[in-house]
């Protein structure tokens, strides 16, 4: 199985908006675009929800049957694990192997040394493609790589392998996240990394790797823009050549996790695409719920009080539904109107505070965040949270689309 050069990583928590989201692909394919839709979902989401990743497949082959998708589309174990892997074989084709924990342990010594005796040969001054700089490679550094990286790496192979066991090579669609980590990897530690991918046999698509500055879940970054730039064209120069050097499928492209509304930034990564031909694989799980929650204020009625007891019950609740999320969210709590306040709110405030409109002065990304990781509320509104999500499914699913294809694939791929 093949990736395409463009996919686009459209999660959904409770798999209600399958439909909406495919129809934001549709419009750009309408504008000659090719995007593959990828719908992604972790177990930690599943867990936290009570769904199983059955109903995001099921939610996927719904929306292409509804719409007469005839291009492909993928469902994506988001963030897997060994432990985890088997209740995502038979529904996905997509698989995210997570290996984070891993990074940092080290390394077996002999592992380390055929590693290093293997590619001392790029020691010295490295130049790549691209990139205007030289890098200065020493043994030590490679050795230092290897030890950090190659027992996350193996265990990726061993994840790999089982799922290769089960559904068959060809079958499948490989990614290598190393995402949530604590340092991000530098463009010649990323370089290794391949080569390490590479040797283990992992015939990856698409890596994942930490970049730096702040992605925090359903806001803007947060960082040195020029910085990242530099970084992101840096890496996707790195990807191109560890494909020749090493070997790995000819499409392997960079994937970013967490990128969903990651505005400041997207004109540096259309730049770095053109410049360089690359193609990107883009992550934006999570915010179709915030989307549900302004589409359901808008409505008014109903709609709107379950919008605000979510808001309430998020405010109440805070220490429990942050902890899942603590490195990829920054809440000034200070910042957060009270709970009384907003149940003073019409549809039309509520709406303006939590969507991403950067130049509308009730924009709050402080409740947004909040409201991002609270889905577990919905989750226990069980039924109620659903009859809504019927009722206003109109404005639900403009918003829905609006926020993909606007905001999102707009800048991103058609600038
Ligand atoms: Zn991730």
């Amino acid at each position: 199985m093949i990736l395409g050069k463009y996919s686009f990583g459209i999660g959904d928590r409770f798999s209600h908006q399958g439909k909406p989201q495919l129809a934001a692909l549709i419009k750009a394919k309408e504008q000659g675009l090719d995007i593959t839709p990828v719908w992604n979902k972790s177990h930690r989401e599943h867990t936290i929800i009570g769904t199983t990743h059955a109903d995001t497949r099921k939610e996927a082959d719904d929306a292409v049957a509804a719409y007469g998708w005839d291009r492909p589309y993928l469902v994506d174990a988001d963030h897997i694990g060994l432990n985890n892997v088997d209740e995502f074989i038979a529904s996905s084709d997509f698989f995210t192997l997570d290996v984070a924990d891993y990074i940092g342990k080290k390394a077996q010594e002999a592992d380390v040394k055929s590693f290093v005796q293997k590619y001392k040969k790029y020691t010295g001054t490295l130049a790549i493609d691209g990139i205007d700089k030289t890098f200065d490679i020493s043994e030590e550094q490679i050795t230092a790589i290897a030890d950090k990286s190659l027992t996350a790496v193996k265990q990726a192979g061993r994840i790999y392998r089982h799922i290769t066991a089960a559904k068959g090579a060809d079958n499948f669609i490989t990614e290598v996240s190393m995402d949530e980590t604590d340092q991000p990897q530098t463009p010649a530690e990323m370089f290794f990394i391949l080569a390490a991918i590479a040797d283990e046999g992992i015939p990856a698509q698409t890596i994942a790797p930490k970049f730096t500055g702040r992605f925090n879940k359903g806001v803007d970054y947060v960082g040195d823009v020029s910085g990242f730039t530099k970084e992101f064209e840096e890496d996707v120069a790195v990807v191109a050549f560890a494909v020749k050097e090493f070997g790995l499928p000819k499409n392997l492209k960079l994937s970013i996790h967490s990128g969903s509304d990651k505005f400041s930034i997207y004109a540096p990564i259309a730049n770095a695409l053109k410049k360089f031909d690359a193609g990107l694989h883009i992550k934006t799980a999570g915010t179709t719920w915030l989307e549900e929650l302004i589409g359901l204020a808008m409505g008014g009625g109903d709609g709107l009080s379950i919008a605000k007891e979510a808001y309430t019950k998020a405010m109440s609740r805070m220490g429990e539904l942050c902890g899942p999320y603590e490195s990829v969210i920054d809440i000034d709590t200070t910042k957060l109107p009270s709970a009384q306040e907003v149940d003073k709110w019409n549809g039309e405030r509520f709406a303006s505070a939590l969507r991403h409109d950067q130049s509308c002065e009730h924009y709050n990304p402080d409740l947004r965040q909040l409201l991002h990781v609270g889905y577990k509320v919905a989750a226990e509104m069980g039924t109620r949270f659903f009859d809504a999500l019927d009722k206003y499914e109109d404005i639900i699913a403009q918003n829905v689309t609006e926020n993909i294809y606007a905001r999102h694939i707009k800048p991103l791929f058609l600038k």
